[in-house]
């Protein structure tokens, strides 16, 4: 092998959830919204894009403003990324190097391993305890950066402020990042806690709560010095990470906060209603803080079951990974998206 091919070629780059042409299909394996942006955001898109032969606003001045306000947080304390994957990553290129590895769970966001990797950040893998929680003593006084999925994906299940606390105490020297893509579905936040600990990281995204996936827009929350640390690597990188279509889209989006988190109340109501319904067909379901939920059957194979919904038009997402690989990670969609899953799952088990 070529020197330059040595690192490279054994990346195993992200698998991302499939995007199916069809238009019938019933798509509850990434995680999205299934309610779509107010009116207001398109109106801001079709003005933002009549300035498109203008560069972009390297500070997202407007967006942050809105933010800042909405998270009651100063906007030193915000930078905004290309969805939040880019967030982590900079994160990973600030914060961890070939002395510095990242620590995270086995079980977790499957970006984790491959942005350390495509970093040359030598990484500690620290699995779950057996019924896929957290064992947060296991994360005390660490050598390296510590991320955290909160609500953990797939898991669904979520870690109380209070423990994130206990991580934070016993790892001054270390930087805690906190993986926030879910929180809006009924976790505890740990923004509040930033200008307590300056050693945390916390980081947001427009892509669940707020029906943005499309748009790519993400959002790090931290002390003023470990923005301007973030920002170093947005500069030294791709200044103009954001577009302005996407900065304006998010600015209207974030003025209307309240539609947003009105469709997370309704998505909790169905995700309850679906929960109730799996468990009564037979399902083993974890405690979801998320709007998705991760299940599994004594009497038929994760992959068996989503091959069977795959066939009649459902899309749900199954892991390969030995430990998870009985599980299926369903989104929670509309309520009469559920009522077809549920019905749909009725009869493959019946069958
Ligand atoms: N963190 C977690 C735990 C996720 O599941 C996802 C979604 N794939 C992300 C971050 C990234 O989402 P986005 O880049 O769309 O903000």
């Amino acid at each position: 092998m070529r020197e330059w091919e040595k690192n490279i070629r054994k990346i195993v780059p992200y698998t991302p959830g499939e995007q199916p042409k069809r238009k019938d299909i019933i798509k509850l394996n990434t995680n999205e919204n299934p309610y779509p942006p107010l009116p207001e955001v398109a109106k801001a898109v079709a003005e933002a894009s009549g300035k498109l032969y203008l560069y972009s606003d390297t500070e997202c001045i407007e967006l942050r403003k809105a933010l800042a306000k909405r998270l009651d947080v100063s906007m030193d304390e915000l930078l905004m990324t290309n969805g939040s994957d880019e967030i982590l990553n900079f994160a990973f290129m600030a914060f961890c190097d070939k002395h510095i590895p990242a620590v995270f769970a086995d079980i977790t966001y499957g970006f984790y391993p491959v942005f350390a990797e495509i970093n040359q950040v030598p990484y500690e893998v620290i699995p779950l305890k057996e019924d896929l929680t957290i064992d947060v003593t296991d994360y005390f006084q660490r050598a390296g950066t510590i991320f955290i999925a909160n609500p953990n994906a797939p898991t669904a299940i979520a870690l109380k402020r209070e423990e994130i606390v206990q991580i934070l105490e016993q790892n001054p020297y270390n930087v805690v990042v906190v993986d926030e893509a879910y929180v809006d579905f009924g976790a505890e936040s740990c923004v509040p806690l930033i200008r307590e600990y300056d050693n945390l990281l916390v980081t947001q995204t427009f892509s669940k709560s707020r029906s943005m996936a499309g748009a790519r827009l993400g959002i790090g929350i931290a002390n003023p010095e470990l923005i301007r640390d973030l920002k170093t690597v947005q500069f030294s990188t791709n200044p103009y990470n954001i577009d302005s279509v996407t900065m304006a889209a998010g600015t209207a989006c974030v003025e209307n906060d309240e539609y947003n988190m009105e469709n997370c109340r309704r998505i909790i109501e169905t995700r309850e209603w679906a929960r109730q319904k799996f468990e009564e067909l037979g399902f083993e379901v974890t405690p979801s803080r998320t709007n998705f939920l991760f299940a599994r059957h004594p009497e038929i194979s994760g992959e068996d079951l989503y091959l069977k919904l795959k066939e009649q038009g459902i899309l749900i997402r199954h892991f390969s990974v030995e430990r998870i690989k009985d599980y299926n990670r369903i989104t929670i969609g509309t309520r009469e998206d559920m009522e077809t899953v549920t019905e749909k799952i009725s009869k493959i088990l019946k069958a």
